[in-house]
């Protein structure tokens, strides 16, 4: 049995006592939401914070608010704002997110197991750590292998000339965030601040979170529904529990029955959530006709690069980009006529 190292647990009621707990603490704390991602790889020693600050006891991360209503000090606006503490099971079922965001209900049902979704969080899965085969292994296994580069060791396993970690960003719910251009909410010494989903992550697989690591993700603002669509696709080896290797979030914004705007994003084939503006420019000005998404599709598969270090063979993984974002793309053209 794998057991956890020793650390001071703190419950902060407040944001600004979260904070000031990180403070005191420094580099050796850290933040923790429904922990089943952050316990698991401290149980691997991927991770040993000498103190653990659970944001559960903060109510303000748990509100959510619907059309034209304020979210923490965010502007008004016509979305919705989902406390970064929601659990994933809250996510999938919420009404009012099933009507209206399809899409991101999708994902959080399509996360793990249901145990799990009841404590792992919104917030948790939009910093979940990268993940790979060589990384998610006991002390031991790694230890067996000199360790790697993204913790303890000096080399990748993966690709051994890299200079960087290719470790796999495998969230469900930060492609489709970045294909509704959602905009997360920070909380830091400094005061708040807001981040477009796109931009709050790097293709790398040590350094994946532009946020600073005292930074809080308070929430995050869904964009007012105003004509378009979005769906998310998942493959993974297991239907009822595994992580995706790869994962299709797509966007687009009807004008009629054209598409006036698209985004693409692959999940679970880079260190980050990849958009494919490519895929995106080729159903632009098109009324999502069978050659169209054939291109989309096409476009997709050019830089879907998986690696090796997740699960089923990497030319098939490739091949099942083109599959799809073909089928993400009929399913909109269907919804729509
Ligand atoms: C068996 C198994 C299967 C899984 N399958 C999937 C899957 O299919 N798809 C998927 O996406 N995930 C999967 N997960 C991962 C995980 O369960 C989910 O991603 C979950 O949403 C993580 O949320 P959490 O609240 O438990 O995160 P935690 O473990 O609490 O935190 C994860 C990380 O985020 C940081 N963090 C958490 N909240 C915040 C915040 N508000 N502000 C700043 N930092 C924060 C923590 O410090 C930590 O580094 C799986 C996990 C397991 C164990
Ligand atoms: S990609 Fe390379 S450095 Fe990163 S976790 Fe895997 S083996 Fe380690």
């Amino acid at each position: 049995m794998l057991r956890l190292p020793r650390f001071t647990y703190l419950q902060p009621k407040t944001l600004k006592q979260a904070l000031a707990m990180k403070a005191d603490a420094g580099p050796d704390a850290a933040y923790v939401a429904g922990g089943t991602d952050l316990y698991p790889n401290m149980k691997r020693r991927q991770q040993t914070p000498g103190s653990v600050i659970s944001l559960a006891g903060i109510r303000a991360l748990r509100r959510v608010t619907g059309a034209k209503a304020n979210g923490m000090t965010a502007p008004r606006h016509d979305g919705m704002v989902l406390g970064s503490m929601m659990t994933l099971t809250d996510v999938a079922r919420h009404r009012l997110i099933r009507r209206r965001y399809a899409a991101v209900a999708r994902a959080a049902e399509l996360i793990s197991t249901p145990i799990l979704r009841n404590m792992g969080t919104l917030g948790g899965n939009l910093c979940l750590d990268t993940r790979c085969n060589y990384y998610d292994q006991t002390y031991e296994w790694r230890k067996a292998i000199d360790f790697c580069m993204k913790k303890d060791g000096k080399i990748c396993w993966v690709a051994p000339s890299s200079p960087r970690c290719w470790a796999v960003n495998s969230s469900d719910l930060a492609p489709v965030m970045i294909a509704l251009d959602a905009q997360y909410l920070l909380a830091g010494p400094s005061g708040e601040r807001v981040v477009p989903a796109g931009r709050f992550y790097h293709n790398d697989g040590i350094n994946y979170l532009t946020k600073q690591p005292d930074e809080i993700l308070t929430a995050v603002r869904l964009p007012a529904p105003n004509g378009w669509d979005a769906t998310y696709l998942k493959l993974r080896r297991r239907g009822s529990f595994d992580f995706p290797v790869l994962g299709v979030a797509a966007w687009v914004q009807w004008e009629g029955a054209t598409v006036r705007a698209a985004r693409i994003v692959l999940g679970a084939v880079a260190s980050h959530p990849q958009e494919v503006a490519d895929a995106a420019q080729a159903i632009i000005g098109t009324e999502l006709e069978d050659d169209a998404i054939d291109g989309a599709a096409l476009a997709a598969f050019k830089p879907s690069k998986p690696m090796d270090n997740t699960d089923f063979g990497l030319s098939w993984r490739k091949e099942m980009t083109r599959t799809f974002v073909k089928r993400a793309l009929l399913e909109l053209r269907t919804r729509r006529r």
